[in-house]
């Protein structure tokens, strides 16, 4: 240990460490540290599980439990997975149009611009039916597609 008093600095031998640190909390009872990671409880069997996981300070306890070869893996807990109520598929379609904003410093050129033209969509309920497709294209390029789509 480094004590440290105005300019002196003196490095120190710790015989007790537990009994150091239990002088610092001020806390009496029966106390588990761990030397890795300064995690304290007052429960023996908790530092058991500790110590085999720690990694030691600036790192979680991490247990890394692998599988054996061959054995089956599968989610189990399927009562705790969310139930979407719908999900929709949408694709757009665009066009490449040529760009007006060619005059920027940028060492990166922009050619075009994707203006959308067209969009598709379903919505799929969870129980797997679905809705007719919705299909919507432009009349003519100045149309807003995008504004279009999210009125829908
Ligand atoms: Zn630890």
């Amino acid at each position: 240990m480094l004590l440290q008093d105005e300019d002196n600095w003196h490095y120190t031998y710790i015989k007790g460490f537990h009994r150091l640190l239990r002088h610092v909390t001020g806390y009496h009872k029966r106390q588990f540290w761990c030397d890795k990671c300064l995690y304290v409880t007052t429960y023996e069997h908790v530092m058991k599980t500790h110590t085999e996981d720690c990694l030691g300070i600036d790192k979680s306890p991490c247990r890394i439990d692998m599988p054996q070869k061959g054995d089956l893996i599968q989610f189990q807990n399927i009562r705790k997975q969310l139930k979407a109520p719908f999900i929709i598929y949408c694709d757009f379609e665009c066009l490449n149009v040529k760009s007006s904003d060619m005059g920027n410093q940028s060492p990166t050129k922009k050619l075009t611009d994707h203006v959308p033209c067209s969009f598709s969509y379903v919505v799929v309920k969870f129980d797997g039916s679905a809705k007719e497709p919705v299909l919507y294209r432009a009349c003519d390029s100045s149309e807003n597609v995008s504004e279009t789509f999210l009125n829908e």
